[in-house]
């Protein structure tokens, strides 16, 4: 393996379903740069018997099918064995939440073996014994884990240096500096009737770059005001915020003006 490359390999019933995920766009760029390798691993592959059964019924009864021990136990050994240093994830709905955070946590590291759950899930002796870490990508049930290692496989990827153009454009992604990006436009200059904001087209990085965050701070303050919280403001972005309070001020104090000048209207 050269420096740097990142290694994936994906535990699924269905690896077809990866052909076209690794096919495309900056995930295929990345394999043809030689920054990430990719592979999947065909549980069912280690299923014993003539029928290779990856599956059964829960003990205790209820509705639904486990994942079974011991395919998804030799699936996990062979990936370890062929990839060592690799963190073993399983993907399921109860494990941390992936964020921005966590795809550059793995973004840093040398491989992610990932193991996709199907049916009610797999057989709580994997992870208890075979797993080092949980993911979930958000609240909610998905039929099978491969949409969300794709999801993992993909945020982690982009974060690799040299993946991207430069790493500047994934700096000022969202989520990066706890700032949701600012808006985006491009040609035509008028569309249905709807300007590019004058400011882009005026030539002076200063005020274009003062317009960006302005606007960044913006949107996620209307949007996400929750990621405000966990971020300390640099002093160019609290003047920002204070020349707002001033001119809400203003708005409120002219509305009041103007109301008590209605009621006395009234009388
Ligand atoms: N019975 C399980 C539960 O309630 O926790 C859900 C099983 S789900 C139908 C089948 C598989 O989809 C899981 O084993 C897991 O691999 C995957 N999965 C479902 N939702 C997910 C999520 N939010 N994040 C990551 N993987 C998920």
């Amino acid at each position: 393996m050269s420096e740097g490359k990142m290694n994936f390999i994906v535990l699924t019933i269905f690896p077809e379903m990866f052909n076209s995920f690794w096919a495309h766009g900056i995930i295929r760029k990345a394999i043809e740069l030689d920054k990430i390798s990719v592979s999947t691993i065909n549980i069912r592959d280690f299923a014993k018997g003539r029928h290779k059964v990856t599956d059964d019924r829960p003990y205790g009864g209820g509705c639904g099918m486990v994942m079974k021990p011991e395919p998804l136990a030799a699936a996990i050994r062979a990936s370890v064995a062929r990839a060592p240093y690799s963190r073993r994830i399983l993907l399921t709905p109860q494990g941390r939440v992936f964020d921005q955070s966590v795809a550059r946590e793995f973004a840093s590291l040398q491989g992610l073996i990932l193991v996709c759950g199907r049916y009610e899930g797999v057989d709580e002796r994997i992870c208890d014994d075979f797993i080092d870490d949980e993911i979930s990508i958000g609240d909610y049930v998905l039929t099978g884990g491969e949409s969300a290692a794709m999801v993992v496989i993909d945020a982690a990827t982009r974060l690799i240096p040299g993946v991207l153009g430069g790493l500047e454009s994934a700096e000022k992604d969202s989520f990066s500096r706890n700032l949701l990006e600012h808006a985006h436009y491009t040609r035509p200059r008028t569309f249905e009737g709807a300007e590019v904001p004058e400011v882009l087209l005026s030539g002076n990085h200063k005020e274009i770059e003062k317009w960006r965050l302005e606007t960044s701070l913006i949107r996620t303050f209307l949007k996400r005001k929750d990621l405000m919280k966990d971020r300390s403001l640099n002093r160019r972005e609290i003047e920002i915020m204070k020349k707002w309070c001033l001119d809400i001020e203003e708005i409120i104090h002219a509305q009041s003006v103007r109301s008590s000048d209605s009621l006395s209207g009234d009388q």
